[in-house]
């Protein structure tokens, strides 16, 4: 009889881990280049990929900027769907210019569900500190917790608050956490991703990074899985390769011009004809070199649909040139991003928990897929048609 017991009770138990609800921590470490563990030595981050599941790279939406790939990670479309097509866009029909976090002021410029909505809407709590836009009020709705996207907290705190979180009742607890990091991204920016400055800043999130994973096990019972992510990788880029914007004249009067450094973006304002953007057109071909004008088809192929965020005209270059407005003694070397996919562009994937297949090595794939995989972990039922498909994840759930 005692056996018999023993016997259900180890089952009941069995049930009871297999049908636990999971917990989802999503950290985003800005720029932070797939090759980043090895070249700069990432020994914490190493170790979690060990345990879990290591991407050999995470590629990039077109075009490789912080807010459409952070917002493509969190809703599984590309930014043609999602709405946040640059960093900085103009939209036709709205007549006005977005910049980063203008979300927050008017979540209209988002145009579908993130998965902190997802979450919230079927009864799972989310937090985040940071996340872009997730402080934007979407479909009337934010995160249970959340933080301004602008806020200055140290990197400490965040960890700190995320511990907390976990550290909830139950009630209280969110199942969802998002945490953001920028040092390494603006590093990259500055002294070029091969830089010691990046190789130090690699260094301290890797040291938080480290200590969050141990203090989730430490002081929390709850079966978090944790997913290490970044939104891009980085280039060299250099001063003498620099392409002046002014000296491609373009009439002011007729475009708005858009200067997101890897690539410039020309819409036509109102009143501009067929004609006259087929004029431009023609005369900047003239000038191609440093940089070429992207046609239909490849902006097709990189998931840029029509709309009245896309340019009539988009130059694009490949590292190390970009566009620039600064006068020449002000140029200078560094980093960047935003270029077409190409390995230098590729982001992280690292996953570990129990949830998640252990030892295990993926080829690279595209951020939208990561949507669909956290909503399999926390059993949320997509409410929406999205770009990214479950599939490619699926089989590195345990
Ligand atoms: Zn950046």
């Amino acid at each position: 009889m005692k056996y018999v017991v023993g016997l259900l009770l180890a089952l009941a138990c069995l049930q009871a881990q297999a049908t636990e609800e999971q917990t989802v921590v999503l950290i985003s470490i800005d720029g932070f280049r797939h090759d980043y563990i090895e070249l700069h030595g990432a020994p914490n981050i190493a170790k979690i990929a060990e345990q879990g599941v290591r991407s050999e790279g995470l590629i990039p939406v077109y075009p490789s900027k912080t807010f459409p790939n952070h917002i493509s990670i969190v809703t599984g479309q590309y930014p043609s769907n999602h709405g946040i097509v640059d960093n900085n866009f103009y939209d036709t029909e709205r007549k006005q210019r977005y910049k980063m976090g203008d979300g927050v002021k008017d979540s209209t410029w988002l145009t579908t569900l993130p998965i902190w909505n997802l979450a919230e809407f079927q009864g799972v709590k989310a937090a985040t500190f940071f996340w872009p836009e997730s402080e934007a009020r979407i479909n009337g709705r934010t995160p249970s917790y959340y933080f301004n996207y602008s806020t200055p907290a140290p990197n400490r705190q965040r960890i700190d608050q995320i511990v907390e979180w976990l550290k909830l009742p139950e009630a209280a607890r969110p199942r969802l956490v998002t945490g953001y990091f920028s040092i390494v991204d603006t590093m990259g920016h500055r002294f070029g991703p091969e830089s010691h400055q990046v190789a130090k800043a690699v260094k301290h999130v890797d040291e938080l990074i480290g200590e969050l994973w141990q203090r989730i096990h430490d002081e929390t019972e709850v079966p978090v899985n944790l997913i290490l992510v970044s939104d891009h990788g980085m280039s060299q880029i250099t001063a003498k390769d620099m392409i002046d914007v002014k000296e491609l004249n373009i009439d002011e009067e007729l475009f708005e011009i858009v200067n997101a450094s890897t690539r410039l973006m020309i819409y036509p304002k109102e009143d501009v004809s067929a004609d006259q953007i087929q004029q431009l057109e023609q005369r900047l071909k003239q000038k191609q070199g440093n940089f070429v004008i992207e046609s239909e088809q490849q902006l097709a192929q990189l998931g840029v649909t029509d709309g009245p965020r896309k340019p009539a005209i988009v130059l694009g270059t490949t590292a190390p040139a970009t566009f620039t407005t600064r006068p020449e003694e002000q140029r200078k070397d560094g980093g960047t991003h935003g270029f077409h996919s190409s390995r230098d562009m590729d982001g992280l994937f690292v996953a570990a928990g129990p949830a998640i297949q252990q030892g295990t090595q993926i080829n690279r794939f595209s951020n939208i897929h990561i949507y669909p995989f956290m909503a399999k972990l926390l059993e949320l039922e997509l409410m929406t048609e999205i770009d990214g498909d479950a599939e490619v994840l699926t089989p590195i759930i345990r």
